[in-house]
């Protein structure tokens, strides 16, 4: 196997040592995956036993593959007899590559390093799996720092593909090129990031929870209404509330606190107050039995509270004035259910007799009626307007209750469930998504990761259904551009400035993806 990856560096060789230090969930899922790639692993802690209970913890999950039928017994032996457990740091002498996974704290990272510097080779790779600390804070006092990178699994990292590869100012390059090679090598998908706070990940996925945090703070819809939506709509696996009661709030709170803090405090990431509540109730989701839901035994399942069946008659045509935009083929699904479509010049509107649709640009749907006059609905942005089996709709504050109902009406007879939520700014997923590529766009032009890079990063770690800049590029960058305005204007909060490349993109008229190669 020639293990090229990362500007044709080759992998480690299968027989390196890979010493893993730190047994507990990530280190065990480190070593079981070294292992599992065949290298002879040592797996160390500092805690007695702690070493041979992360060894027990692995084979009991290989224990699950061969029940599975993914792995058989000769394998899961060999794989075992590769892990050797220890408690003595000089037994880490032989090892090509050290992957630290110690707890969360610069001190004990630094002082295991500084002792590693006496033990290993010249020719040893250092590791760490942080998440949120500096590859240069933890590199600040070693002798040979550019030996140093970040190797960030993600939970469980057996099961999940991406790693990131953090480079720290110091680390040499043909360092972080090895190790995106040997990831790649053992079967997962690493992608290269600068050591910024929340590397690619942690820093991109936080509007995904914090616009979802923004729209409960201001009651527009329950949980389970903005999860349907942003399921069905958004095309997200999981929304974000179910997700964060998954997560447990105690966690995802301190992940965006400590983004927060480590931007100084930047309004982009500031953490809520809903969470803080659900924290400081003990309400932290799956884990406590409470979060944004009920998962005691026995708790009924939430109702998003979809809008019934409105009982006006269907329009027989509706009226586009204008484009629709990325929104086009939503006429598509009208024709597909016997309604007519009439074309006439406009601003990009659906007309249904005199009630007015349109997709959100982050304008309140009362600013937007105050100018226009007239019973105006606003609609989300679906990822798939083909396959959207959910939408959010806001009806303007002088919106006849008849009008509402003509516009629920449309939608249900595309065979959509209709979530009728408050007159929030940019409804639930154009919010989110606006959010989530302007985050992308702007760890783009702070050069954290290259466009690809970024977008693999949030298809791979968080199974996001398309890479954020090419949901801006699809959605068009003018469109997130204008929503992001009109949201920071309507909030009058630095939270929504959108990136420098993002207006750069909108104004020229170009594609966010490729950005910095052009
Ligand atoms: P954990 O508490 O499950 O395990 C930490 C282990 O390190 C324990 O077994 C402990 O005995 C051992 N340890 C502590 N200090 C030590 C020392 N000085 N020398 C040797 N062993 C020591 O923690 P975890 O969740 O596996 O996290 C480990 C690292 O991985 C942290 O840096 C964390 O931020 C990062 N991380 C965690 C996750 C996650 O979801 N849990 C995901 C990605 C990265």
């Amino acid at each position: 196997m020639s293990g090229k990856a990362g500007n044709g560096a080759e992998a480690l060789p299968k027989d390196t040592v890979v010493a893993v230090v730190g047994a507990g969930t990530m280190g065990s899922g480190i070593a079981q995956v070294a292992a599992v790639a065949g290298h002879p692993v040592l797996l160390f802690d500092s805690f007695a036993g702690a070493a041979e209970r992360g060894r027990q913890a692995i084979a009991a999950n290989l224990a699950r593959m061969v029940a599975k039928g993914s792995l058989d017994e000769a394998g899961r032996g060999a794989i075992l007899d590769r892990i050797r457990t220890g408690d003595k740091l000089e037994a880490l002498a032989g090892a090509g590559l050290v992957v630290e996974a110690i707890i969360e704290d610069l001190t004990a990272k630094r002082a295991l390093f500084t002792a590693l510097e006496n033990v290993v080779s010249a020719d040893c790779i250092l590791a760490t799996n942080t998440s949120s600390i500096s590859i240069e804070s933890i590199g600040a006092p070693l002798s040979r720092p550019e030996r140093l990178a970040g190797l960030h699994f993600f939970n469980p990292a057996p099961l999940m593909a991406l790693v990131e590869i953090v480079r720290g100012r110091a680390t040499d390059p043909a360092v972080a090129d090895r190790l995106l090679a040997t990831a790649a090598g053992w079967g997962k998908v690493p992608v290269l990031a600068r050591s910024t706070p929340g590397f690619i990940v942690n820093r991109v996925a936080r509007p995904f929870y914090a616009e979802a945090l923004r729209v409960l703070a201001e009651g527009a819809a329950t949980p389970a209404a903005l999860d349907a939506v942003m399921r069905g709509c958004g095309g997200f696996r999981m929304g974000p509330c179910e997700l964060m009661d998954l997560i447990g709030h105690d966690v995802n709170y301190a992940v965006t606190r400590s983004v927060w803090d480590a931007f100084h405090k930047d309004p982009r990431f500031q953490p809520s107050l809903v969470q803080r509540e659900l924290v400081e109730a003990g309400w932290l989701g799956r884990k406590s039995g409470r979060g944004f839901y009920d998962h005691r035994p026995g708790a009924a399942a939430a109702d998003p509270g979809f809008a019934p069946a409105a009982s006006v008659p269907l329009p027989a045509s509706v009226t586009v004035a204008g484009s629709l935009g990325f929104a086009a083929s939503l006429l598509d699904r009208i024709r597909a259910a016997g309604i007519a479509v009439e074309e006439t010049a406009g601003p990009g509107l659906l007309r249904l007799g005199t009630v007015t649709l349109a997709p959100t640009d982050g304008r309140l749907a009362t600013e937007r009626a105050a100018e226009s006059g007239g019973d105006l609905v606003l609609f989300d942005w679906a990822l798939d307007w083909a396959k959207a089996g959910t939408i959010a709709i806001a009806p303007a504050r002088q919106t006849s209750a008849a009008a509402t109902a003509v516009a629920v009406r449309l939608f249900q007879a595309l065979g959509m469930s209709v979530a009728l939520i408050d007159d929030v700014p940019g409804l639930i997923a154009a919010r989110t998504v606006a959010m989530l590529v302007n985050e992308a766009a702007d760890a783009l032009n702070q050069g954290v990761a290259d466009g690809p890079a970024i977008d693999l990063a949030m298809t791979r770690g968080v199974n996001y259904p398309v890479g954020p800049l090419a949901w801006g590029d699809r959605v068009g960058p003018a469109l997130v551009l204008r929503t992001l305005d009109n949201l920071a204007r309507t909030y009058g909060e630095d939270r929504y400035r959108a990136s420098p490349l993002l207006r750069r993109c909108a104004l020229a008229g170009v594609a966010l993806l490729n950005e910095k190669d052009s």
